[in-house]
């Protein structure tokens, strides 16, 4: 039915944006209006809903606002709104993302606190304790679930555990785990999670949204250092009728009920974990086999991205990647200072067999 749609020429084996099925390109062949109910009730608040369904059991005391842009847009914009101006802000990194949010932080004249854990360590609960003990002042904590950069998982559980008997407020970027990675966000007591339409939903780039616990968004009126960037303003205005503020991505939104279908008719967010998980495993078994070694210790690794050390001194990325790219994969390059890397993302529209033939055309490439 959708042979009309092209193939891809080649698998994205990257963080986002990555491979999408032919159903969630085919959604984007119509347009929309954005103030008829077609589109707003139809789709925007279907959207909304089975977004905080997937999130928490919870569903009377979380809403979600979606926002325009990349991933980075809704991270910034929560931290500029949820943040109030006697608040303190702590940042636990450990990659770039975490120290995104301290960029972040620092342009919108937040006061914070950046404490950067290595690219290869993860947070304990220990670590945080000692920090909040120390600066009673901190009102806010901000981490990275997924730190993207190097494939690390951070403790969540465990961190949410402490921010919450310190009674701080509590903001995760989960920008590359969600919908990837079950977890209930009421449960663990996170304020504010913030995801994009094109990671684990696997959804097109264009929007990213916050799911926020509405007590604590009701509190964040007036807070905004952007106007387009408020979340407040958008929620208030997105309550009414799911109009959007400003134009909305309208195939893009479209696209993203799409991929909500499909995780639904996948299994949920546990069937799609449960597939990552082997995509991961086939990658890691077959690149160990032909002597790749991974950054990270395994207890540390998310199922998600790897990062792969360069095999030799000789070894040089550029031939790597347009030799295996020529056999229909895209790699990612490293991002991190302490050791030579790249990356491959093993979510997406990517099955087990994918990795498999993967394996192949890099055994090939080197
Ligand atoms: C992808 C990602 C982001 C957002 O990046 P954009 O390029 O703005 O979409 C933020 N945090 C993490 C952990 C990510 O993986």
């Amino acid at each position: 039915m959708l042979d009309f749609i092209p193939d891809n020429p080649y698998i994205l084996l990257t963080p986002g944006p990555l491979s999408t099925s032919k159903g969630v390109r085919a959604a984007m062949l119509r347009d929309w209006c954005t103030w008829d109910a077609d589109y707003n009730e139809d789709i925007v608040q279907n959207i909304r809903s089975r977004l905080v369904a997937l999130a928490t059991k919870d569903t009377e005391n979380y809403t979600v606002v979606l926002m325009q842009g990349s991933g980075s847009f809704s991270v910034e914009a929560c931290l500029g709104t949820a943040m109030p101006r006697d608040g303190k802000l702590l940042i636990l990194t450990n990659g770039a993302y975490g120290d995104r949010m301290a960029e972040m932080a620092q342009v919108l004249g937040i006061e914070h606190t950046k404490v950067d854990l290595g690219e290869v360590a993860a947070p304990t609960a220990g670590d945080l304790e000692e920090i909040l003990e120390n600066d009673p002042k901190l009102t806010h904590v901000a981490f990275v679930h997924c730190e993207t950069t190097t494939g690390m998982l951070n403790p969540l559980a465990e961190l949410s555990e402490v921010v919450k008997r310190f009674g701080k407020t509590l903001i995760v970027d989960a920008m590359s785990s969600f919908g990837g990675i079950p977890m209930d966000i009421g449960q663990l007591g996170i304020d504010y999670l913030v995801s994009s339409s094109n990671k684990c939903v696997q959804g097109v780039p264009g929007f990213g949204f916050v799911i926020a616990k509405k007590a604590e968004l009701e509190k964040c009126a007036g807070n905004a250092r952007s106007l387009c960037m408020d979340l407040v303003g958008q929620w208030k205005d997105m309550d009414k009728s799911g109009k959007w503020r400003y134009t909305s991505p309208t195939h893009v939104v479209r696209a993203f009920y799409q991929a909500l279908d499909e995780l639904e008719q996948e299994g949920g967010i546990e069937a799609r974990y449960e597939r990552y998980k082997e995509n991961h495993h086939v990658l890691v078994d077959g690149m160990r086999e032909l002597g790749f070694q991974t950054l990270l210790p395994d207890e540390y690794q998310a199922p998600i991205i790897t990062s792969f050390l360069y095999p030799n001194d000789e070894f040089e990325f550029m031939p790597f990647y347009e030799a295996v790219k020529a056999q229909g994969f895209v790699l990612y390059p490293g991002k991190i200072s302490q050791a030579d890397t790249f990356r491959i993302g093993n979510i997406g529209e990517v099955y087990p067999e994918d990795m498999s033939r993967l394996i192949k055309a890099i055994r090939s490439a080197i």
